[in-house]
């Protein structure tokens, strides 16, 4: 029998073979004893067992072939068929440890009592221990934590365990003997399906990743392998399928690979920051210059006009990229009223749109004031305006900007998971543009997802959501095709009395006098700042270098009103050289610039009693970064 056994057996193959064994040595014994025990006739079956010849066995007293304590109960056993007149079945377990299962019948004689009794015992050693295996297999298959379901070779389901009942929602009865594609549903489903069933066709085991859809509609994901049940000779009995629910593993797995890619943005954020402030720099400048030079109305006016707007748009680019960046820290939260910020927006927006497309405010809360970083609120507001401004660019429509205060409790917890019970200030940025395909509506904040091709960077909502929950707050989206579509932003709102940021656009230069030492490793940023300086009525000395700058000042320390250096050179940088300035001569001013440094922000700025001016700046920011400097308080 062994040869016929195939090499690489299933576990199921090897117990049906031993099962066949195991029953045919099932052996059936048979004798006809006395009262008194004495053997009267028995079939070869014992005397073999007992290896003793027939003949002699015969004659012989039963009980006097077994061990005292077993031949005790049989006699027991016996002596009970005896008084009754009733056959006694019972489980005999013999000395050896073998299980009969025995009947002892009385066999009366015409007074109704009993003159011989026949016994029939069968071994079922073997049967009771593939009873135990198989029930130790089920229990085991029942109770595993992975699903397991068992098809017919038709693919009908034979067979479900608890967990898989659980996994997806069906009872064992309600899915037994249905096909095992009820479990498969929509179209990419069934294309897993397919890929199955061919492997299946082949006689093959399969495994991978699906979706299933469960029977409330859920969809989970599911890691699983099918492999098929042979067996004697390799008959096809069946499948098995074990399934894994990765559903919320495929959560985590797309969270990581965000948190990659952001990591990645940050990087690429911090090594490109720096050069391109330094580009954007003069840029600015000289068109601002250029502007200047000619009259407002000419071709050349409108020229510069178009290369500082498409240079404001790249440095709000790379704010935008370095928002994104944790290494990026966040300006000093202050106090001011959302509202205030939705205004200035506004403001900023309305030139900027189709007559086509009108705006409505809708501030109604006077309690909305947050305490965050004012500039990255302005991002978000901007961000969320300009998306749903394009979704009406061809159809115009209404984009409502509405301030109002929320309190979340438990009851509209489900609306925002991610924010925990509170006081809130809730911005909602609505429009009745295009909306979102359900599809789009996990996607819209991923990273560079964009629906826009080379019109857009698929960073703003990216940069909003990050934004938003650094505050402590959270994002929900509304939207149906065709409709419009709805932000709800929420921020944790302040108690204090609402504040208007000291802060707003800065109208126009700021003039001042005096001689300015500036310094920066970059050419072009040294002639266009020194030309920025010089407009705003200020005398320049330029150097290249922290080192040079060091020198020039200590020369003549009375002759410069201000220093104004580049943070990152080579060699001594703006702050070892704002350091030893001030070692020197405690009554220097100094003002920092740099586009991103881990060296300084403008914190650490002020509280080393220097100024800072952010890169890339315009003459306006300039004027005043300078100006501050040189007069605090004043105007
Ligand atoms: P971008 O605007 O550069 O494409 P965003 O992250 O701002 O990147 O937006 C991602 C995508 O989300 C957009 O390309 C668009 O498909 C969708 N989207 C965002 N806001 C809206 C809106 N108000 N209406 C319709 N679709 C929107
Ligand atoms: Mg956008």
């Amino acid at each position: 029998m062994a040869s016929s056994k195939p090499s690489g057996l299933k576990t199921a193959e090897t117990v049906r073979s031993e099962d066949w064994a195991d029953l045919t040595t099932g052996t059936s014994f048979a004798l006809l004893i006395a009262p008194d025990g004495t053997i009267l006739a028995a079939n070869e079956a014992v005397a073999q067992r007992l290896e003793i010849p027939l003949s002699r066995f015969v004659g012989s007293c039963i009980y006097d072939h077994f061990p005292v304590e077993t031949a005790a109960r049989r006699r027991a056993m016996a002596a009970m068929a005896l008084e009754t007149g009733v056959a006694q079945s019972y489980e005999d377990v013999s000395s050896s440890g073998n299980v009969l299962d025995t009947v002892i019948h009385p066999v009366l004689g015409a007074d109704g009592k009993a003159v011989t009794l026949a016994v029939f015992a069968t071994d079922v050693t073997g049967q009771r221990r593939i009873m135990h295996e198989r029930l130790r297999m089920a229990t085991a298959i029942e109770q595993a934590v992975e699903a397991v379901v068992i098809y017919d070779t038709d693919f009908s389901i034979r067979y479900v365990n608890q967990a898989f009942e659980e996994m997806t929602g069906y009872s064992q009865s309600e899915v037994r003997g249905r096909s095992g594609e009820l479990l498969y549903q929509g179209r990419h489903q069934q294309k897993s399906l397919g890929l199955i069933r061919t492997a299946m066709a082949e006689g093959e085991a399969w495994t991978g990743r699906t979706f299933n859809t469960r029977k409330d509609g859920r969809v989970i994901q599911v890691e699983k392998t099918v492999s098929p049940i042979r067996g004697r000779f390799g008959v096809p009995l069946g499948w098995v399928s074990v399934w894994r629910d990765v559903t919320h593993v495929a959560v985590l797995e797309k969270q990581l690979r965000q948190a990659q890619s952001m990591e990645a943005i940050g990087t690429l954020a911090g090594g490109i920051a720096h050069d391109f402030n330094n580009i954007l720099g003069p840029i600015i400048l000289h068109s601002e210059l250029g502007q200047t030079m000619v009259p407002e109305g000419s071709p050349a006016h409108l020229s510069f006009s178009e290369i500082l707007e498409a240079a404001n748009r790249a440095r709000a680019l790379v704010d935008q990229i370095l928002s994104l960046s944790r290494k990026h820290e966040a300006d000093e939260p202050v106090l001011f009223r959302l509202s205030s910020i939705c205004k200035e927006c506004i403001k900023f927006l309305r030139p900027s749109l189709p007559a086509t497309i009108a705006i409505v405010e809708d501030q109604r809360a006077e309690d909305d004031t947050i305490l965050a970083d004012p500039t990255q609120i302005h991002q978000v507001v901007m961000n969320l305006a300009t998306n749903a401004a394009y979704a009406m660019r061809e159809q115009g429509g209404t984009l409502t900007l509405a301030v109002q205060a929320v309190d979340l409790d438990l009851s509209m917890r489900s609306l925002f998971p991610d924010a925990g019970v509170g006081s809130y200030v809730m911005l909602t940025v609505k429009d009745t543009g295009q909306g979102m395909p359900k599809e789009h509506l996990e996607r819209v904040f991923d990273p560079f997802f964009t629906t826009k091709k080379s019109l857009g960077t698929g960073l703003g909502l990216t940069v909003v959501h990050n934004i938003v929950t650094r505050h402590g707050g959270a994002v929900r989206l509304e939207s149906s095709p065709g409709v419009g579509t709805a932000f709800h932003v929420l921020l944790p709102r302040s108690e204090s009395p609402g504040l208007v940021p000291a802060e707003t656009l800065i109208a126009s230069p700021i003039l001042g006098s005096g001689q300015v030492l500036f310094v920066d490793d970059e050419a072009a940023l040294r002639t266009s700042t020194s030309m920025a300086l010089t407009q705003l009525g200020y005398e320049v000395t330029c150097c290249a270098s922290g080192q040079e700058a060091y020198d020039l000042f200590r020369a003549h320390p009375e002759r410069y009103a201000l220093v104004l250096a580049d943070v990152t050179m080579p060699g001594m940088t703006g702050l070892d050289l704002a350091r030893r300035i001030q070692d020197e001569h405690p009554e220097a001013r100094v003002v920092l610039t740099s586009g991103y440094s881990d060296l300084i922000n403008p914190e650490k700025a002020r509280e080393l009693g220097l100024g800072y001016l952010k890169k890339p700046y315009s003459t306006a920011a300039l004027g005043l970064a300078v100006r501050e400097v040189l007069d605090p308080g004043g105007k």
